[in-house]
């Protein structure tokens, strides 16, 4: 397992830098990085595409079963391949978000989802981010993190990315969506938000990225991830 490297579950709510810290760990680490959210994104968006209903249960787990996934580091973070065709920029937009969180409540959509994952943590050496990673997916990794951070933190640092993006929206309509797709999530009865009992809990409000992701590193190496010896 040493050579191989470890499983590391990073689960938190929307907005709470899971994402950014993850990619930042891998990198540091020379792990594989895996964005579960984006699966999720992208079995939305081919549901859209393909005129299946979000609430078709069966439907949309027969899409999720047929899409090829593929996670490509670029100049600019890290791209994601559906079945070959880039669909990075696309999945970020907020209406497939929603349409993510939709879709993620039904239980044969998850199996499917949870199946590719486990699959593709089977040799170790990866990062995994997304909700029920600690609980569902790797429930024996051996590094499990919930990231946290205040409400109006993750409202703020959504709306820079919407900003950046060239999107204006009200500072109260992000909270608003915030709040509501944390309780969606929190609540569904299938892999809810939930933090794994043995999580260690790093809270990021008034943390860089970098920050939080030195302290994810600095645990890891105690519980015997290895450096790789050309970072
Ligand atoms: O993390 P991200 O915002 O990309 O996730 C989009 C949605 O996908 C979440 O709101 C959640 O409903 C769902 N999701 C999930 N389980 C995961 C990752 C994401 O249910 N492991």
């Amino acid at each position: 397992m040493a050579e191989a490297g470890l499983c590391i579950a990073i689960d938190g709510p929307a907005a709470s830098g899971k994402g950014t810290v993850a990619r930042l760990v891998a990198r540091r680490l020379g792990y594989r990085y895996l964005d579960t959210g984006a699966m999720y994104r992208a079995t939305a968006l081919a549901a859209r595409e393909q005129g299946v209903s979000w609430s078709d249960a069966d439907g949309v787990a027969a899409v999720a079963r047929q899409l090829r996934f593929d996670f490509r580091w670029s100049g600019t973070g890290l791209d994601v391949l559906v079945d070959g065709r880039d669909r990075t920029r696309q999945l970020r937009a907020q209406d497939v978000g929603e349409g993510a969180s939709a879709v993620a409540v039904h239980p044969p959509v998850r199996a499917a989802l949870v199946a590719l994952q486990q699959a593709m943590a089977q040799d170790g050496g990866v990062v995994m981010d997304g909700r029920d990673i600690g609980t569902v997916v790797m429930p024996d990794a051996p590094l499990k993190v919930f990231l946290t951070a205040s409400a109006e933190e993750r409202a703020r640092r959504r709306w820079r990315e919407l900003s950046d993006r060239g999107t204006r929206v009200p500072f109260g309509q992000i909270v608003a969506e915030l709040e509501a797709r944390d309780h969606q999530d929190s609540h569904r009865k299938a892999g809810p938000l939930r933090q794994a009992g043995d999580a260690v809990v790093v809270d990021t409000t008034g943390l860089s990225a970098e920050q939080a992701a030195a302290r994810v590193i600095g645990i890891a190496l105690e519980r015997g991830a290895r450096l790789p010896d050309h970072p």
